[in-house]
C-alpha cells in the first residue's frame, strides 16, 4: 500500500490533519494507496512556504525560470513510461492512451510555457498627447491550482505551468480520485531545482482541502477546472474575497455531420471524439447531429465500428477502452442509459456493464453506448453523462442544425463536418463554444485561447491568456 504525502516547502510532508482517503484503482476496484485529506493549517503551512518563496521567484529572471522549467520538462520525459503507468492506474484509462497524450502533453505544457514566458510582453510602452504610459505585469502572489481526475497530470500541469512562468508561488491540488501522478511531481521539481515552496501540493476532498484553498485571503486567484456544479460553489466563495477566477467547467458537446463531409476521415473521428478516454473527456462530442440524408448510413457504420471496439485491461496494448473512474460514476452513467431508455430512445449497442475475467474482474467496465430517438429537450440530450454514451439526432437544415447545438446551457466544444468550407465557417461561426473544430476534433495549438462560453466556463486559458491570467497590471503614467 502506496502512502501519499504533501509536497510542502520542497519536503514531502503527512498530512498535520492525520486523515487520510482509500485511492482505488478503477481498473481492478482494489484499493492501492491512501492519500491525505488535507486541513485548512496543511493549506496554510503551504501558503507560507508559498509567501517565503515569492520574493525570490518573483524577482528570478525569465530566463532561470525557463530553464527550471525546462528541466521539470526533461524531468518528466525521462519517466514517461513510468508516468503513463501510474496514472493508468489511478484513472483506468489505457496505458497506450496516457503514454501517448496525457504525459506527453504534460511534457509540452511546461516546455510551451517555458518558451512563451520569454516573448510574452510584461511591459508595453505607449506614447501620446504630452505623456507616456508604462503598463507592466506583476505575478499576482499565491495562487491556487485545482483540477480534475480526467486528465489528471495533463490538466494539472496546464495551469501550474503558467503559474510559475509568471513568477507565482503555487498551492495545487490534484483530484483526490487521481493524485498519484502529481505526488511524484514533486520528486521532478526538487531534481529540476524548483526553489522550495514555489509549487506546493496539497492533497486532499474538495470539500475539505478545495475550499480551505479557495477562500484562503492570501491566495490572490484560483484556476479551477471541474464540474459545473463545483464551479458555482467555487465562485461564490471567492467571489468576496474577489479573487482572479477562471473556470473551466462541463459541456454537452454538439458533433455537426453534414451529408457532404469527407465520409471515412468523419467516421473514424467520431468515433475517437465519442470514446476516448471512455468519454471521460470534457471535449468529447456527446450529441451527434447528422444531416437527414446521411442518418442511415452514418448510424449503421457508426454503431458497427462502435462494436469493434474493445473495452479491458488498461494494460493490455489492444484496449481502446478502459474501466470508468468510479463505482459511483459508473453507476452514473448506466442510470443515464436507463433514463434514455425511459425518455423514449432506443440503445442502439451497448449500454451495460462489462465483466472482465481476472485481474480486472472488479473493475469499472462498461460497453461503449449509442442512443437514438431522443428529443432535443430530453434531459440525456441536455446534461453532461461523462462516459461512453452518445446520442444520434438528425437534422434537415443549417439552421436547424444550429439551434440544436445551441440549445443546452453548456458552450465548450464543438466539430463540424463537411467538404464546404463557406458552410462550416458559417456554422462555426454561430456556434456558442469556446472553439469549433472543422473536420477535426482535439487538434490543439497551445498558443490559442482555450475556455468555455455559457455554463462551461469563466475566462480562458493557453498561450498569452494563461500568462495574463497570473499576472496583475498597472498603468504608470507620466507629463512631460
Ligand atoms: P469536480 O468538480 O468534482 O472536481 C474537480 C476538482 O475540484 C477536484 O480536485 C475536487 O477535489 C475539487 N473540488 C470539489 N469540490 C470543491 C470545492 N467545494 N471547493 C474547491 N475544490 C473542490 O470535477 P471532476 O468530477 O473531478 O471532473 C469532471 C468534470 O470536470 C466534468 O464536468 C468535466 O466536464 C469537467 N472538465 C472540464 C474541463 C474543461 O477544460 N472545461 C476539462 C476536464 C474536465
Amino acid at each position: 500500500m502506496e502512502t501519499i504525502a504533501n509536497y510542502i516547502n520542497g519536503e514531502f510532508v503527512p498530512s498535520n490533519s492525520g486523515s487520510y482517503m482509500d485511492v482505488f484503482e478503477p481498473a481492478t476496484g482494489q484499493v492501492y494507496a491512501q492519500v491525505p485529506d488535507s486541513k485548512k493549517d496543511d493549506v496554510e503551512s503551504a501558503v507560507q512556504a508559498g509567501s517565503d518563496a515569492f520574493e525570490s521567484w518573483s524577482k528570478t529572471s525569465p530566463v532561470d525560470r525557463s530553464q527550471i522549467m525546462h528541466r521539470i520538462a526533461d524531468g518528466l520525459e525521462n519517466r514517461l513510461a513510468e508516468f503513463a503507468k501510474y496514472e493508468s492506474r489511478d484513472t483506468g484509462k489505457p496505458v497506450s492512451l496516457a503514454t501517448h497524450v496525457d504525459i506527453p502533453r504534460a511534457v509540452s505544457n511546461f516546455r510551451f510555457f517555458a518558451n512563451h514566458l520569454l516573448t510574452f510582453d510584461l511591459k508595453t510602452v505607449l506614447d501620446g498627447n504630452g505623456s507616456t504610459n508604462r503598463i507592466v505585469r506583476y505575478p499576482l502572489g499565491i495562487v491556487g491550482c485545482i483540477s480534475p481526475w480526467n486528465l489528471p497530470l495533463y490538466l494539472f500541469t496546464w495551469k501550474i505551468a503558467p503559474a510559475l512562468a509568471t513568477g507565482n508561488c503555487v498551492i495545487g491540488k490534484p483530484s483526490e480520485l487521481t493524485p498519484f501522478t502529481a505526488f511524484k511531481m514533486g520528486e521532478i521539481c526538487q531534481e529540476a531545482g524548483l526553489p522550495d515552496g514555489v509549487l506546493n501540493i496539497v492533497h486532499g476532498s474538495g470539500q475539505n482541502t478545495g475550499s480551505a484553498i479557495t477562500t484562503h485571503p492570501d491566495i490572490k486567484a484560483i484556476s479551477f477546472t471541474g464540474g459545473t456544479k463545483t464551479g458555482e460553489i467555487i465562485s461564490q466563495s471567492a467571489a468576496p474575497q474577489f479573487k482572479k477566477l477562471s473556470l473551466e467547467l462541463g459541456g454537452k458537446n454538439p458533433n455537426i455531420i453534414f451529408a457532404d463531409c469527407e465520409f471515412n476521415e468523419m467516421l473514424e473521428t467520431t468515433l475517437k471524439s465519442s470514446f476516448s478516454n471512455q468519454g471521460e473527456i470534457c471535449l468529447c462530442g456527446s450529441r451527434i447531429l447528422v444531416e437527414d440524408s446521411l442518418f442511415e448510413r452514418f448510424r449503421d457504420a457508426f454503431v458497427e465500428k462502435t462494436n469493434l471496439l474493445k473495452v479491458g485491461d488498461p494494460n493490455d496494448d489492444n484496449t481502446d477502452l478502459g474501466a470508468l473512474i468510479s463505482k459511483d460514476h459508473l453507476e452514473k452513467v448506466l442510470g443515464f442509459v436507463a433514463l434514455a431508455e425511459k425518455e423514449g430512445g432506443t440503445v442502439l449497442t451497448g449500454g451495460k456493464k462489462i465483466p472482465i475475467n481476472g485481474r480486472c474482474e472488479n473493475g469499472n467496465f462498461m460497453e461503449p453506448t449509442i442512443v437514438e430517438g431522443l428529443g432535443i429537450d430530453s434531459r440525456t440530450n441536455q446534461e453532461e453523462i461523462f462516459g461512453p454514451v452518445v446520442t444520434l439526432v438528425p437534422f434537415s437544415s443549417e439552421e436547424e442544425a444550429v439551434s440544436i447545438a445551441n440549445s443546452t446551457d453548456y458552450g465548450l466544444a464543438a466539430t463540424v463536418w463537411s467538404s464546404d468550407l463557406d458552410k462550416a465557417h458559417r456554422v462555426a461561426d454561430r456556434i456558442d463554444s469556446g472553439i469549433v473544430w472543422i473536420n477535426c476534433w482535439m487538434v490543439r495549438d497551445l498558443r490559442t485561447p482555450f475556455g468555455g462560453m455559457k455554463n462551461s466556463g469563466v475566462g480562458r486559458e493557453g498561450g498569452d491568456e494563461a500568462l495574463r491570467f497570473f499576472t496583475e497590471q498597472k498603468n504608470i503614467c507620466v507629463s512631460y
